[in-house]
């Protein structure tokens, strides 16, 4: 298969982590025979360094032209007071709405060597195995009007929360769907003892769950969704919610799994003609300046993204399931950064892509 990737390795970490990914994809392509064409280019700082705005019409065209992108990190302190438009993080709204990848998944599972690093008491996080599936491109964060105005005791700031229906179908539907290959069960969050609309969200949810019966759907309200997430995260399978819900609930979420820099995340879009899903993968972490240029990052999320992407984007689920294995292998050697608190000498960066290569090779030796 030809893989036709775009990388946009941002800023910080995300320059280290994404080099790494890099490494394990050219491991995985060699093993399992496939031909790799990587482009890459600017988003978020250094883009606005080098080009004056956060999304250049560059790297939208490239994403516009590759299958799927894997992205590092964005964001630099220099730009913490910049106008809205010229900070990096709206380069990450520009290309998710450029490539219309609607449906944000992050996989939250504990790993058993790292069962010690989760906040919660062991018997509360050993076996949770979630996705969390956040729309992507409506609700809060995009609609209109929006904007501060006025001055003094007059002044005022308005944000508007929209979805339509079909928003809500196409999301819901790859719920649904990810639901049935696994324990099929979709749990749907939302606000509707207050907001109309989640009074929508949860009616057109519960039309679409009748297309999928083999797949049991519970409703829960978001405060409660946050409780439970800790209380008992076991009891979720897939969580299907809308985009702030999403983003606050899955950073709950990744603090489960003992490292925020262990966490992949993967958004997706409709199909491409070549029948490849179109896909934007990067580690939920941010660009981390208080770690960036020392190589300690832990580079697992960006790893685990490339799976994600072998997998949602290609279908290549047993190239994804070898990347997976050498992620459980090198946590079991505990080879890992510091964040993960290991009992010897923390690994660096660069260490961590090396020792997940190796155990791919072996992987590879033996199949
Ligand atoms: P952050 O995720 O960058 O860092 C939070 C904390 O987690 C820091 O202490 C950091 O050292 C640690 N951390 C993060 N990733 C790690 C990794 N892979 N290995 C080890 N430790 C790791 O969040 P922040 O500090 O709130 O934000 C920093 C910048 O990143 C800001 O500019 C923010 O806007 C941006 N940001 C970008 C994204 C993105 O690109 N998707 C996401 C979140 C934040």
């Amino acid at each position: 298969m030809n893989l036709n990737i775009l990388l946009l390795p941002g800023d910080g970490i995300g320059v280290e982590v994404t080099r790494e990914a890099v490494k394990v994809l050219r491991q995985v392509a060699s093993a399992f025979k496939h031909e790799l064409t990587l482009s890459e280019g600017l988003l978020g700082g250094i883009a606005i360094q080098k080009t004056g705005v956060p999304f250049p019409d560059e790297t939208r065209e490239l994403a516009l032209k590759t299958d799927a992108t894997l992205l590092g990190a964005v964001g630099l302190p220099e730009f913490d007071n910049a106008p809205p438009e010229k900070r990096p993080e709206r380069g990450l709204l520009g290309i998710r709405k450029a490539l219309g990848v609607y449906a944000n998944l992050r996989p939250v599972r504990s790993y058993k060597a790292l069962i010690n690093s989760s906040p919660l008491k062991n018997e509360l996080v050993d076996g949770t195995d979630m996705i969390i599936v956040r729309e992507l491109t409506g609700g809060l964060y995009y609609g209109t009007p929006r904007g501060i105005s006025g001055s003094g005791a007059e002044e005022r700031a308005v944000n508007t929360m929209i979805y339509t229906r079909p928003e809500i179908e196409r999301v819901a539907h790859m719920a649904f769907q990810l639901a049935g290959k696994r324990r099929k069960k979709v749990t749907s969050v939302d606000k509707s003892n207050v907001l109309e609309n989640s009074q929508l969200w949860r009616r057109v949810v519960t039309e679409i769950a009748a297309r999928y019966p083999d797949v049991t759907l519970d409703h829960i309200l978001v405060d409660n969704c946050a409780m439970q997430l800790v209380l008992q995260p076991r009891r979720f399978d897939v969580v299907l919610t809308e985009n702030m819900f999403g983003d606050i609930l899955s950073d709950e979420g990744a603090v489960l799994a003992g490292s925020i820099g262990m966490l992949p995340s993967a958004s997706i879009g409709d199909k491409r003609p070549s029948g490849a899903w179109v896909g934007l993968y990067e580690p939920v972490h941010g660009s981390a300046p208080d770690i960036a240029g020392k190589n300690k990052a832990n580079p697992l999320g960006a790893i685990g993204s490339v799976a994600a992407l072998l997998e949602y984007s290609f279908g290549l689920t047993e190239e994804a399931r070898a990347v997976y294995g050498a992620i459980e292998n090198v946590l079991n050697a505990g080879r890992v950064t510091a964040d993960l608190k290991p009992a010897g000498t923390p690994a660096s960066t660069s260490e961590v892509g090396d020792a997940v290569c190796e155990a791919l090779s072996a992987h590879a030796a033996i199949a």
